[in-house]
């Protein structure tokens, strides 16, 4: 059967039903799975019969979550994991060896970043950065003994773009394995896959959920490559709990119409910043202001949920605008129904030296905003009252 178009598919992939012939796909809460006999539990561990055994290696909600993603990003294959740490850690460590070299974009999850500066490094692994607005220095960091090449965009929190068929190339002729985490895109405004890629890894916690409730992640692509990571995490137990599977897959029923209008919303709110007198500047993908605009538009549907903007008087400035803020959520999170707004110099990059932080653009007075689904009036609104306070 061919594929059906990404919304129908979206809402339509669905495991078997049982004999209740519910409408819904029930919730499976069991940890294993019976056998009819010796003949049968024997040919299903020998990996000769595809079926459930026990929820660590699969269960019929996360099969479904997996399906549906592998669809929308045309993948072969895929694997579910308890939060978006576990899918980025659970592939490098699945595919990488002793000796073996990454090289990674500078401007990655800080969380990501943890992996290779604290804990590869215990393990022989080790990583070289390349600025995400200097692709042309890539090559010059390959080595003999580098596997992965590893991106995000857009990036979090400035907002940067990568041109991913560029990536793809660079991936092909050196031999690497390319994996984008694709977070803050979703597979609705991009699909790194078509560009080259060879692992695509979602927190499926952010968009994916998109309700601020449950965490998961997900990593599909390459099925050699998924089967490496499958094996390790059938040992080591990184699984997605089929509850949270199913909220996610239940979520993904409407992802296309929440990110049509998360972006619509975001880049509204862009154009009123742009216009503000207290703001230095805004970067948003679908702006013609951004860098990468043209990169923006060839690989992304529409801009994404996120936006980043300079307020004025640097660190000061930033705290001013969160003390002020009214209705928009002080929060980790993104992705969510509900506009989010922090500052990073201040918060989640506050370790770094000025320096550090401004290699990878996050400057004193940055501003993000995970603008949500509430009346766009009601954003700009708060926007701007605590701007001009
Ligand atoms: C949040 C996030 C992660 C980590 O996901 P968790 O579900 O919080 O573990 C990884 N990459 C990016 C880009 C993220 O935004």
């Amino acid at each position: 059967m061919t594929q059906k178009k990404f919304e129908t598919e979206a809402i339509r992939t669905q495991v078997e039903r049982t004999n209740f012939l519910e409408h819904s796909n029930p919730l499976y809460l069991t940890s294993s799975f019976i056998f009819e006999d010796a003949e049968d539990m024997r040919a299903s561990f020998s990996d000769e019969k595809q079926r459930n055994i026990y929820s660590r290696f699969s269960n019929p909600n996360t099969s479904e979550l997996i399906d549906k993603i592998c669809k929308m990003e045309e993948a072969e294959s895929g694997f579910a994991f308890a939060t978006g740490m576990a899918a980025v850690f659970s592939t490098f460590a699945a595919l990488l060896s002793s000796g073996d070299h990454v090289v990674s974009a500078s401007s990655v999850f800080g969380s990501t970043h943890s992996l290779f500066t604290k804990y590869f490094p215990k393990w022989h692994i080790t990583t070289s950065y390349f600025n995400i607005n200097e692709p042309e220095t890539i090559e010059s960091l390959i080595k003999p003994e580098t596997k992965i090449l590893y991106a995000e965009s857009p990036t979090n929190p400035a907002i940067d773009i990568i041109d991913l068929e560029l990536l793809g190339n660079i991936a092909k002729k050196h031999n690497l394995i390319l994996i984008i985490d694709n977070c803050f895109a979703t597979p609705y405004l991009q699909q790194p896959i078509k560009f080259g890629a060879h692992l695509v890894i979602h927190s499926a916690t952010k968009l994916i959920d998109g309700q601020g409730r449950v965490l998961g992640g997900i990593t599909v692509g390459n099925a050699n490559l998924i089967k490496e990571i499958y094996l390790f995490s059938r040992n080591t137990g990184p699984a997605l709990s089929p509850f949270n599977a199913w909220i996610l897959s239940k979520s993904l029923e409407t992802l296309p119409v929440r990110v049509d209008k998360h972006c619509e919303n975001a880049l509204k709110v862009a154009q009123f910043l742009e216009n503000h007198s207290k703001v230095n500047w805004v970067k948003y993908p679908f702006l013609k202001s951004h860098p990468q605009y043209q990169v923006a538009k060839k690989q992304m549907k529409f801009g994404g949920n996120i936006v980043a903007f300079e307020v004025k008087d640097g660190i000061d400035g930033g705290r001013q605008f969160l003390n002020t803020i009214k209705m928009c959520s002080l929060s980790a999170n993104l992705g969510d129904t509900r506009t989010i707004v922090t500052h990073p110099a201040s918060t989640t990059h506050s370790s770094l030296e000025q320096d550090d932080r401004l290699k990878v653009n996050i400057t004193d007075g940055l501003v993000r905003i995970s603008v949500g689904l509430e009346h766009i009036d009601d954003i700009i609104a708060d926007i701007e009252q605590a701007l001009a306070t």
